[in-house]
């Protein structure tokens, strides 16, 4: 199974990833997480990603298609793999069709999550994660069972992305508009296509998820 988890940013993609990763088995490929991790690493990637990934606009094509190429010929990725955040351009698009094509390879299907851009705002505004594991967890939706506890790993350091603020928020949103939209089309003309109400419970999009991926 592969797929992609389309949406903008706050939807509930890397949630919703991780519940799709514990129970189909297969890996989550974030850009943003593999960024992060190259900026905190300070490679060469991460040095040139940092500002911009600050400012909240999209690191070059160029960069992430190199990035994802490379992760999905990794063995762990043979049955199949969740693109999140991925494509995020026309472009990004095009060479994933290429990739896969190059590979014999199959896209399963495109979830699109749907959520308004106030209820986005207010999402990246609360999130927060743990610096151990990285679960993703909300000031108000989603607190640890324990306070200050990791419910994953047990670690009691979590962290705030500095671009998850609403300035930034406000160039993220007008870049997804811009840049990303257009891949609903893209991948609606393609058939592949399924849309799901994002807005809802999280529990209710995993239901929904699941539906569309049992019926594949
Ligand atoms: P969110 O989860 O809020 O949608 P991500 O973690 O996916 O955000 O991405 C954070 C930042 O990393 C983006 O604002 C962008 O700068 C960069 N980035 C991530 N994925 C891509 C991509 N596919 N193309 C270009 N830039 C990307
Ligand atoms: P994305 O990966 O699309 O940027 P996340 O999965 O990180 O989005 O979710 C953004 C924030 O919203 C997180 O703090 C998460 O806990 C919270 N969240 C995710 N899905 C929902 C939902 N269905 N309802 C309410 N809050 C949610
Ligand atoms: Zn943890």
């Amino acid at each position: 199974m592969r797929l992609i988890l389309l949406g903008p940013p706050g939807a509930g993609k890397g949630t919703q990833a991780q519940r799709i990763v514990e129970k189909y088995g297969i890996p989550q490929l974030s850009t943003g997480d593999m960024l992060r991790a190259a900026v905190a690493a300070e490679t060469d990637v991460g040095k040139r990603a940092k500002a911009v990934m600050d400012a909240g606009k999209l690191v070059s094509d160029d960069i992430v298609i190199a990035i994802v190429s490379e992760r999905i010929d990794q063995p762990d990725c043979e049955k199949g793999f969740i693109l999140d955040g991925f494509p995020r351009t026309l472009v990004q698009a095009d060479a994933t069709e290429a990739m896969l094509a190059a590979k014999g390879l199959d896209l399963s299907v495109v979830i699109e999550l749907k959520v308004n851009d106030k209820e986005l705002v207010r999402r990246v505004s609360g999130r927060y994660s743990c610096a151990q594991c990285g679960s993703v967890y909300h000031d108000s939706d989603k607190r640890p069972a324990a306070e200050g506890v990791c419910d994953k790993c047990g670690s009691t350091h979590f962290k705030r992305r500095p671009d998850d603020n609403a300035e930034t928020m406000t160039q993220r949103l007008e870049v997804y508009y811009k840049e990303t939209s257009p891949l609903i089309g893209f991948y609606y003309a393609k058939g592949r296509l399924k849309s799901v109400d994002g807005m809802a419970d999280m529990d209710v999009v995993t239901g929904d998820i699941e539906a569309i991926l049992g019926a594949l």
